[in-house]
């Protein structure tokens, strides 16, 4: 989306400030609002602001800049603006006006590191690692080169969370899944939500040609972020894929549901649920991934106050982490305060960046949880695999 794409609304938030709030409009629920504490930093004063650059009754400069970059593209501003119809533009609106903060040269410097890095040959991830083409992790798992199923990982899990994807590595070996791993490059999620979305197409049809190349008809990820970019952004940047997208909770609640699938051990623990924003509220995902920890025996599954649609961001999405890396961890800080009130003693959640943040507080500040992805916890079970 350009911002001309939306000169015909962008004028009628009429600046009500429902956005910061929950839907019971009890609590605020904007990260940036909440740190704040001022208009501009909610999704009503960007849009004014925004508003404003179109007009030209406003010049960029640094700091208007890093009021668009703070702001972790959560959703809670699409989910509870009232402007029905065009509230689900906020965030794409957000983005596209950080695409022109990149035009501008605006986009603030820790950020650029996540293109540079991206872009950059030996690498292709955000994380400044040498890039992994895979075929080590082919080779240990026995993976073949063709396959129904793509494990697509994401930098996250491949560069960060090892034991999420090695994790989901051994629970799609043990369901005797037919797939495979691909030479990927980064899914483009950092960049597009930091608006540096030159290369984006182009990386985009790398890895739908990869897939292809593999034969798969399906993909697979353990990432809420690269989810959301292949669910979401795919289609918005016209690239076209036939493979059907699954999210590793929705793999596990199908075949749980065909009966192929049985937990026979337990899990004897108080656990809470941390809704990441793209699988929630970008993607729409809220119960697939409860049901799945319902159904584990021995688990005590407890909720937040705030949960699915009113679920408190984690802080690390948007460029937050790596714009405003201490901002980002007080803001999980908040969700594990938050999880505290629960009596849980674990907080899990279904994506490797919640996983990373939420883990960077806890240990920050001493918060005493177990923080651990939903696989993970598959992982440590015994798990029975049905044949039919
Ligand atoms: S809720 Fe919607 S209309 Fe109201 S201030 Fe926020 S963005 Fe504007
Ligand atoms: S996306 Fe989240 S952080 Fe950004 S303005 Fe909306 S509610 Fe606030």
């Amino acid at each position: 989306m350009a911002l001309d794409d939306v000169k015909h609304i962008i004028h009628r938030c009429f600046r009500c400030g429902y956005c910061k709030f929950t839907h019971s409009y009890s609590e605020f629920n904007c990260p940036s609002y909440n740190k704040h504490r001022f208009e501009t930093y909610s999704a009503g004063g960007r849009i004014w602001l925004i508003f404003g650059l179109m007009n030209n009754e406003l010049q960029w400069s640094d700091n208007l800049a890093n009021i668009l970059y703070a702001c972790s593209t959560c959703g809670n501003c699409v989910e509870n603006c009232r402007f029905v119809k065009f509230n689900e533009f906020w965030v794409d609106i957000i983005e596209a006006a950080r695409a022109e903060a990149v035009k501008n040269g605006f986009c603030p410097e820790k950020q650029k590191n996540l293109l540079e890095r991206t872009t950059n040959p030996e690498m292709f991830n955000p994380y400044a690692e040498p890039n992994s083409d895979n075929e080590e992790l082919k080779k240990e798992y026995n993976l073949p080169d063709k396959a129904e199923w793509v494990y697509f990982i994401g930098c996250t899990s491949n560069y960060r969370q090892k034991n999420l994807r090695d994790s989901t590595l051994r629970f799609l070996k043990k369901a005797k899944i037919d797939f495979t791993l691909i030479d990927e490059y980064c899914c483009c999620s950092p960049i597009i939500r930091t608006g540096q979305i030159s290369p984006v197409k182009d990386f985009m049809n790398y890895n739908v040609g990869k897939i292809k190349e593999v034969g798969a008809t399906k993909v697979i990820t353990s990432c809420a972020g690269c989810y959301r970019t292949l669910k979401n952004d795919f289609e918005k940047f016209g690239v076209e894929y036939d493979f059907k997208l699954y999210h590793t909770a929705e793999l596990v609640k199908q075949l749980l549901d065909e009966g192929k699938l049985k937990f026979k051990s337990n899990y004897d623990k108080t656990v809470t649920y941390h809704d990441p924003c793209h699988l929630g509220r970008h993607s729409g995902i809220y119960e697939i991934p409860r049901e799945v920890y319902k159904k584990i025996p021995g688990i005590n599954f407890v909720e937040m106050k705030r949960n699915r649609e009113n679920a408190y961001c984690c802080g690390a999405g948007g460029g937050v982490k790596i714009g405003f890396p201490d901002w980002a961890v007080e803001i999980s800080k908040e969700r594990l305060e938050e999880a505290k009130e629960t009596g849980a003693t674990v907080v899990s959640s279904t994506c490797p960046f919640c996983r990373t943040n939420l883990s960077d507080a806890n240990d920050k500040f001493d918060l005493g949880f177990e923080v651990i992805d939903l696989i993970e916890i598959l992982d440590k079970l015994d798990l029975e695999i049905i044949e039919t």
